[in-house]
C-alpha cells in the first residue's frame, strides 16, 4: 500500500503536468488571436491613409482632364464666328474652372486628412508594435514554460517503471482500472468514512484495513481504502 501511494503521488503529479501542457496551447492561440485583431487593426488605420491619396490622385487627374478641356475650348474661341458660340465657349471654361476650383479645394481637405490620418497611423503603430512585441515575449515565455512542463513530466515517467514494479500486481490492477474513473483512486479512511466521498464504510470494512488484512474498496464509490496510520509510520521522506 505504502508504494502505491508513493505511485499515485507520483501519478497526480504527471496528470497535472499533462494538464498543464494541454492548457498552454490554448493561451497561446488566445495570444495569435489578439495579434491577428491587432495586425488588422494597423493595417485599418494604413487603409485610411491610401484611401485618402487615392482621393487625393483622382482629384489631380480630374483637374488635369478639366485643363485640357479648358486648352480646347480656348483653342476653339479663335475659330468660331458666331458671338453666341464664342459666349457658349466661354461659359463652358467658366464651368470647367469652377469645378477645377472645387477639386482644389478638396485636395487642400485631404491634405488636412491625410497629415491627420498619418499622425495617427504613426501612433497606432508605435501602440501596436510594442504589444505585439509584449505577445511575442509571452508566446516565448510559453513556449518555454511548455518545453520545461514536458522534460519534467517525461523525468517523472521515467520513474515511474520501478515505483509501480514494487506494487504487488492485483493491486496494481485494481488501481489502475479505478483511476481511469476516479481521481486520487487511493484514499484514506477518515474515522470512519471514505476520503473520496465522505460516506461512512461499514464497521467490518474499516476493521480489516486498520489491521492490513487486505485492500478494500469504498463500497459506495470504488476508490482503493487505507489507514493512515499505518503508512505515517514509515513513510518515505521525499
Ligand atoms: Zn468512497
Amino acid at each position: 500500500m505504502r508504494a502505491l501511494l508513493e505511485l499515485q503521488q507520483l501519478d497526480l503529479k504527471i496528470e497535472a503536468f499533462r494538464a498543464r501542457e494541454k492548457e498552454i496551447p490554448r493561451q497561446k492561440e488566445a495570444f495569435n488571436i489578439q495579434r491577428k485583431r491587432l495586425t488588422e487593426e494597423l493595417k485599418e488605420s494604413e487603409g485610411r491613409v491610401k484611401k485618402l491619396k487615392v482621393e487625393q490622385k483622382e482629384c489631380e487627374v480630374d483637374i488635369d482632364q478639366k485643363n485640357t478641356q479648358i486648352g480646347k475650348f480656348e483653342a476653339q474661341l479663335l475659330q468660331v464666328k458666331k458671338n453666341e458660340e464664342y459666349r457658349a465657349l466661354l461659359h463652358e471654361i467658366e464651368l470647367q474652372r469652377k469645378q477645377i476650383a472645387l477639386k482644389e479645394e478638396r485636395i487642400l481637405g485631404i491634405m488636412l486628412e491625410i497629415d491627420d490620418a498619418q499622425m495617427r497611423f504613426h501612433e497606432d503603430r508605435k501602440r501596436i508594435d510594442g504589444e505585439v512585441a509584449k505577445l511575442d515575449e509571452e508566446c516565448a515565455r510559453i513556449d518555454a514554460e511548455l518545453a520545461e512542463a514536458v522534460k519534467e513530466r517525461k523525468e517523472l515517467e521515467s520513474r515511474r517503471a520501478p515505483l509501480a514494479a514494487a506494487v504487488s500486481p492485483p493491486l496494481l490492477k485494481r488501481y489502475e482500472r479505478i483511476r481511469t474513473a476516479r481521481k486520487p483512486a487511493v484514499v484514506p479512511l477518515n474515522d470512519e468514512s471514505c476520503g473520496g466521498c465522505f460516506m461512512t464504510v461499514r464497521a467490518q470494512i474499516v476493521n480489516e484495513i486498520m489491521a492490513e488484512k487486505e485492500h478494500h474498496s469504498c463500497q459506495h464509490c470504488g476508490r482503493l481504502l487505507y489507514f493512515p496510520g499505518n503508512i505515517v509510520k514509515s513513510e518515505p521522506s521525499e
